[in-house]
């Protein structure tokens, strides 16, 4: 906290339609008088023959501040690039990935009250980033669990629920066929849950969950699901998909110093520059974002303005079905703070 009574935070806008979306909660927040200096930031990789490296600027940005807002950042495919949002994550060790949804009222989706919180282990795993060729045709990829990253991130959903008052957590695995990699996740789990005699624990797999959340998500209200990378990251956007798509879902990425919220979705190249985008899901994540530094009467202000204008269903963006510029919804937001 500076003098002025505000906090500066990092603001690495993205790409894409990153720009349009970072624009909207700069201007809700100076509506909303947030005690928020915006520090932005460029994370243009630094040309190197090794591994991506972000610019020291950026890293001792976050570094100082400890809290970062992030717009997407595209991802090229091909060999020799590798995610400049792994790099995020590693250079922070941002290991655990908060991502809550819940159904927006005016928005009917075929569930009315979703209410779920994933948490995805984010540094391992299949996103380890190991793999090789071992004879041409045959690639292998290493899957890499350690009892140190699943304990880390355990212990956190333990006190993630214990900290939004949820009664269980469940570990989502696939220890039935991955017996020794899953199978060290979880017994990992089962021995953390000993610490938490007031949270509930259980454990389910993978393909059963994903069964039964489209069937009915409302059982899992009451529970803190936590995962390995790989599936956190799909189930996620299925639960995503459960409250109306990517435009409306946020995340933290935490770790033991620094946080970076940031929406689910990526850069949308395809309505990138034209006013579309629905800023709701890096709205969200700011609104987490207030919420982990404790404003929580300011987040609560914003969080209750975006609901209504939701709610009203007068100012959507097209992907929720509405005609409403970027701008407009953004307006119609500030109207009602
Ligand atoms: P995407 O999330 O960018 O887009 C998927 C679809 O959802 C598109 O049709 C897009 O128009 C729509 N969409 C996404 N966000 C929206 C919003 N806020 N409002 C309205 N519609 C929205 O996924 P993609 O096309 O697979 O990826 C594009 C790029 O983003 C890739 O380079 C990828 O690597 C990157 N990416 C970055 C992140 C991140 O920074 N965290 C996450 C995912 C993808």
């Amino acid at each position: 906290k500076k003098a002025n009574g505000k906090y500066t935070v990092t603001f690495i806008e993205g790409d894409g339609i990153g720009p349009e979306v970072s624009k909207s909660v700069k201007q809700i927040f100076a509506a909303a008088d947030a005690p928020i200096d915006w520090e932005p930031v460029d994370v243009t990789p630094i040309a190197s023959d090794g591994p991506t490296a972000i610019p020291d600027e950026a890293i001792q940005s976050v570094r100082r501040n400890l809290v970062a807002l992030k717009g997407p950042l595209a991802t090229p495919v091909g060999e020799g690039h590798v995610s400049l949002n792994l790099t995020l994550r590693r250079t922070f060790n941002l290991f655990a990935n908060v991502r809550p949804c819940r159904s927006l009222q005016g928005y009917k989706t075929p569930y009315d009250n979703v209410d779920t919180v994933l948490i995805r282990e984010n540094t391992e795993g299949e996103y380890s980033g190991i793999e090789h060729i071992v004879v041409d045709g045959v690639v292998q990829c290493i899957k890499l669990i350690t009892r140190e990253a699943s304990e880390r991130v355990l212990r956190f959903a333990f006190q993630y629920a214990q900290s939004i008052r949820k009664p269980r957590v469940r570990v989502v695995h696939k220890a039935t066929i991955m017996k020794m990699s899953d199978g060290l996740f979880l017994t990992t789990a089962q021995n953390v849950a000993k610490e938490f005699p007031d949270i509930e624990f259980d454990s389910e797999l993978l393909d059963n969950a994903c069964l039964k959340m489209v069937t009915d998500p409302t059982p899992y209200n009451d529970i803190v699901m936590v995962m390995p990378n790989l599936y956190g990251d799909i189930l996620s956007d299925m639960c995503a998909g459960l409250i109306g798509g990517l435009g409306l879902t946020p995340s933290g990425n935490i770790g033991d110093e620094c946080s970076i919220f940031e929406a689910v979705h990526g850069s949308a190249p395809d309505i990138a520059g034209k006013n579309l985008a629905n800023p709701t899901a890096l709205l969200l994540s700011s609104v987490m974002m207030l919420q982990h530094m404790g404003l929580n009467s300011h987040a609560e202000r914003i969080h209750r303005a975006i609901l209504q204008t939701i709610a009203e269903g007068k100012t959507l963006t097209g992907d929720l079905r509405g005609n409403a510029k970027t701008d407009e919804y953004t307006n119609a937001i500030i109207e009602k703070l």
